[in-house]
């Protein structure tokens, strides 16, 4: 069985960059809801509940085709929420990336104004409902974005750096304005995490 994970701050921690109302429905609700979905779809495959979300997207061509449009949907909604909730801190916690993600930014982008302005592009162009990612793969760095909850991870990226860019993230404070949501979550990025993600796929 997947269970919901704890959020590492209070639902109140990341405003005003993203408020309580809409971190406790996206969490307690939304999140919820692909656990259970998930749960579901693999009744009767007990063999795959052992693994991890994140075994069972990086093994996806792998999986029974009955199960597999539930794993990409759903597992990948639960992997990339995972994911998400990690990545945020507090504004007043607030650093800019430092280590080797800073001097791996710079070398792949330029500068971290440059990374900026293309993940933030990235993320505002997704049409839809999807995500944002900075992932690595073969040891590099990469911008991308996918759609619905299909997760890097199937395609053998690792993502370390996600964006949430569904409606549900941002529009009960944002509406449909979200380059400025994209903006204000740089605000709330959690650096020190995102460094210890690059680190564990690099070593
Ligand atoms: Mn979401």
């Amino acid at each position: 069985m997947y269970t919901l994970p704890k959020l590492p701050y209070d639902y109140k921690a990341l405003e005003p960059v993203i408020d309580e109302e809409t971190m406790k429905i996206h969490h307690d609700k939304h999140h919820q809801k692909y656990i259970d979905k998930l749960n579901d779809a693999l009744d009767g495959h007990d063999d795959l509940k052992e693994k991890s979300v994140e075994e069972l997207l990086q093994d996806f061509k792998n999986l029974p085709d009955e199960i597999k449009n539930a794993v990409r949907n759903h597992g990948g909604g639960h992997a990339n929420h995972s994911l998400f909730w990690t990545i945020l801190q507090a504004p007043s916690e607030s650093n800019g990336p430092s280590g080797k993600i800073a001097d791996l930014i710079d070398e792949t982008f330029g500068s971290f104004a440059d990374f900026k302005t293309k993940f933030t592009e990235s993320a505002a162009g997704q049409f839809g409902s999807g995500w944002g990612w900075l992932t690595v793969s073969g040891g590099k760095l990469e911008i991308s974005s996918t759609p619905n909850q299909d997760s890097p991870l199937v395609a053998g990226q690792t993502p370390i750096l996600g964006v949430d860019v569904w409606e549900h993230a941002y529009y009960l404070k944002y509406q449909n304005k979200r380059p400025d949501y994209l903006e204000n979550f740089f605000q709330v990025i959690n650096w020190t995490e995102v460094n210890r993600r690059l680190e564990e796929v690099l070593a």
